[in-house]
């Protein structure tokens, strides 16, 4: 089967204008192991933009050389509506403009519905389950009723990942480190993307509250497997949300190694045949969201950071200082910003002028914050 090219039209389009999925398609369907890529959920992260463009380039040559054994889809822009969010000629792209929320937010939970169809089909067989929750899980997709093109948008992702063995949700940070999230079940059986990719974090969580794309995939096989001990139900979709470093991360150089990165990955998961070579040194550990300190801003300000990427720090020491620039004594308006874990300075913020509840950097640590936990672990 050759490289295939799929345009999939969005519904509930504005008159006069027309929104496509883009899908490029190698392997036989419905081979296996199948995986999914997508870029740039969040519209504006543009490195995940450019290291499916060269893992695209990278396929293409494998499939010349009949090297292809499961089935590859990958969705090289995720989001035309976000791609399209120019405001003032700024790009606009984590949040939908027309009050949809957050794009990597408030994906559905597909257990309850997968739950009941599957409830009188699951048998002794793991094989056999795999096969009836996927399809299950597909019916559940396909019986959504969008409305909006947001909605529309969803489904027809949802729909490419739903039935894959592996997903890969390509985003970036403001200024961060390579790193990546997903569920505890999936690790060690991921330390080797990990390496593969020259991760400084990889962060363990099994619901992080926020509806992540990559967990709404995972979780339903772990809930299912709760609901029906009796039958043998493994966390069947390797699910993980890769972070590409930063905005600014976007070139050539680092995104040609990506692609290199994530095609090794496909080749020691069994989707493409080849030797990818000795695994490189693994740069951390895995450790729990839980342990990662979002910092917060508690109030408007100027922010001036004491800390780099990378650095690896105390619990209390100073991150940053928050300037008030209304202050009448200016030597009184500046606050000192403490870390309340030590650990690895994973990413920092782009824009330096901050509102309160910003997230001004996120400290890796090793064990759980004893803070009181909010609902939403991802933060907005
Ligand atoms: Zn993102």
């Amino acid at each position: 089967m050759t490289h295939r090219i799929e345009r999939r039209p969005l519904g509930a389009g504005t008159p006069g204008t027309r929104r496509e999925v883009m899908l490029h398609r190698f392997g036989e369907p419905g081979a296996r192991p199948k995986a999914y890529f997508q870029a740039a959920i969040h519209a504006d992260e543009i490195p995940a933009l450019l290291a499916a463009h060269h893992l695209v380039r990278r396929l293409m040559a494998a499939e010349a050389e009949g090297a292809i054994r499961g089935e590859i889809v990958v969705a090289p822009f995720a989001n035309p509506i976000g791609l399209d969010q120019q405001v003032n000629a700024t790009h606009l792209g984590r949040h939908e403009l027309g009050g949809g929320g957050n794009f990597n937010r408030n994906w559905p939970d597909l257990f309850p519905a997968t739950a009941e169809k599957v409830a009188d089909k699951l048998t002794d067989l793991e094989a056999a389950n795999v096969v009836a929750i996927r399809a299950a899980l597909a019916e559940v997709v396909a019986e959504m009723r969008p409305r909006t093109q947001l909605d529309f948008l969803r489904q027809t992702l949802a729909g490419e990942a739903v039935d894959a063995d592996l997903v890969f949700d390509m985003h970036c940070d403001d200024d961060a480190l390579m790193h990546l999230f997903l569920v505890p079940q999936h690790w060690p059986l991921t330390a080797d993307i990990a390496a593969e990719l020259g991760c400084h974090a990889v962060m363990l969580c099994e619901d992080s509250g926020g509806g992540s794309f990559d967990e709404a995939f995972s979780t339903p096989w772990i809930k299912l497997a709760r609901q029906y001990p009796d039958h043998p139900i493994p966390a069947a979709c390797l699910a993980i949300t890769v972070e590409f470093r930063s905005q600014r991360d976007v070139n050539d150089r680092l995104a040609e190694a990506d692609g290199a990165a994530l095609f090794r990955s496909l080749q020691r998961h069994g989707v493409i045949d080849g030797d990818p070579g000795p695994l490189p040194e693994a740069l951390c550990a895995a450790t729990p969201l839980d342990a990662c300190e979002f910092v917060k801003a508690p109030a408007p300000g100027v922010l001036s950071y004491e800390v780099e990427l990378g650095e690896r720090i105390e619990k209390d020491q100073v991150i940053a200082w928050l300037i008030d620039p209304a202050a009448e004594d200016p030597n009184a308006g500046r606050q000192a910003i403490r870390a309340g874990t030590d650990g690895l300075v994973l990413s920092r913020r782009d824009r330096l002028y901050v509102q309160p509840g910003d997230t001004l950097a996120k400290v890796v640590g090793r064990e759980p914050l004893t803070a009181p936990k909010e609902k939403n672990l991802l933060g907005d």
